[in-house]
């Protein structure tokens, strides 16, 4: 595919050449714009409005908005966008007291087909490209600022398989870095377990979180919960995850969305307990109950579970957090993000995924 350039694909040499024959004071204005405030060109009154209305046809947005939805609590904001193709990818501003969390997309759609996951359910579109990656952050931010707010963590945790378009995920995880100021240590991309790609962000510089949707702790119920588990098997996965600290001095997250009666029972413990422990003391697990998608009939674990689910992993040897689970009401709580494309029939949990994953 060739990459469509929009505003936030531009660098700032890229900026230099649109703005040739201007002061050169206009490139420094217009770089802390797009990538200080995250505002568009109309609201640039600073500059001519003849430059301005050339700005806005040299630097085209990515996304356009089509809905924002608020969860009832206020703390959670979900957008819609359409991309210059007519696809629809969805983004989430999650405000805590603390911090202020985009997930972000990086595939309109995905193509690993986990049954309980409804990106997974709609089946792949296409890549994102770097900047319709980083727009969707710089109008998160934008928005964070009404709310008198500031973006301090970034998780690739929206719809798509990162590691599956890992190149440019990555290109977007440096812009963010270099021109958002926002430090690696408040980066996470999230990967169903794609050991190259596991491998690939061992090897690079700098030092973002790493998270692995495990759900499952043995091949045959991870081969069908998760179907890339038959390509990248839980073993193998381990022994990426194993190097991978080897080389980074970080933890790595293990996601662990409880279904009642699947993956939360004793026995499931005892197998997570025992992977964790290879990789003791970095690994960690964060659980919450599964939560509900049109395609998949099997419930979230209750939260009681959820909870003695926790406490026999930490008398195993096992570290574990129970996660907080934000914008349910609003459909924008992990897994949901379908950005209202048709869960597509006859496409079972444990079939293999149809498209390809490569780029
Ligand atoms: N493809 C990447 C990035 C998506 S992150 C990955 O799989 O890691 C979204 C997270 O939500 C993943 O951990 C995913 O497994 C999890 N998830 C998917 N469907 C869910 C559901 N219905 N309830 C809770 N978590 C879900």
């Amino acid at each position: 595919m060739m990459d469509r350039l929009t505003r936030y694909d531009v660098g700032r040499d890229d900026l230099a050449v649109i703005l040739d024959g201007q002061p050169r004071y206009r490139v420094d204005q217009v770089w802390q714009a797009l990538n200080e405030q995250c505002t568009e060109p109309s609201e640039w009154t600073n500059l001519p409005k003849a430059l301005r209305a050339e700005l806005t046809e040299a630097l085209p947005s990515a996304l356009t908005p089509i809905t924002e939805s608020v969860s009832s609590r206020g703390d959670t904001v979900k957008f819609l966008w359409e991309l210059a193709g007519g696809e629809r990818i969805e983004t989430v501003l999650m405000l805590y007291r603390d911090r202020a969390t985009v997930c972000v997309s990086s595939q309109a759609g995905c193509a690993m087909a986990c049954g309980f996951c409804a990106t997974g359910q709609a089946g792949f579109t296409r890549h994102l490209t770097v900047g319709e990656m980083v727009e969707q952050i710089a109008r998160a931010t934008a928005r964070a600022r009404v709310a008198g707010r500031r973006v301090s963590n970034v998780v690739y945790m929206g719809m798509g398989e990162p590691m599956a378009n890992e190149a440019r995920v990555w290109s977007s995880v440096e812009r963010l870095h270099a021109d958002f100021g926002l430090s690696a240590r408040h980066i996470t991309i999230s990967t169903v377990g794609l050991i190259p790609g596991i491998r690939a962000l061992a090897q690079r510089p700098l030092p973002v979180n790493l998270a692995v949707s495990l759900h499952a702790a043995n091949d045959t119920l991870r081969d069908e919960l998760v179907p890339i588990n038959r390509r990248y098997p839980i073993d193998a996965l381990i022994e990426a995850c194993a190097a991978y600290l080897e080389v980074r001095n970080r933890r790595i997250s293990f996601e662990w969305a409880m279904i009642d009666g699947v993956n939360d029972r004793d026995s499931d413990a005892v197998e997570l307990a025992a992977l964790c422990r290879r990789l003791r003391p970095r690994a960690h697990v964060n659980l919450i109950p599964l939560n509900p998608t049109p395609g998949y009939p099997t419930q979230g674990s209750s939260l009681r579970r959820v909870h003695s689910f926790r406490d026999q992993l930490e008398a195993l040897g096992a570290n574990a957090t129970v996660r907080q689970n934000r914008g349910t009401d609003i459909d924008a709580a992990c897994g949901q993000l379908a950005a209202g494309q048709p869960v597509q029939l006859g496409r079972r949990p444990g079939q293999q995924p149809a498209a390809s994953t490569e780029g």
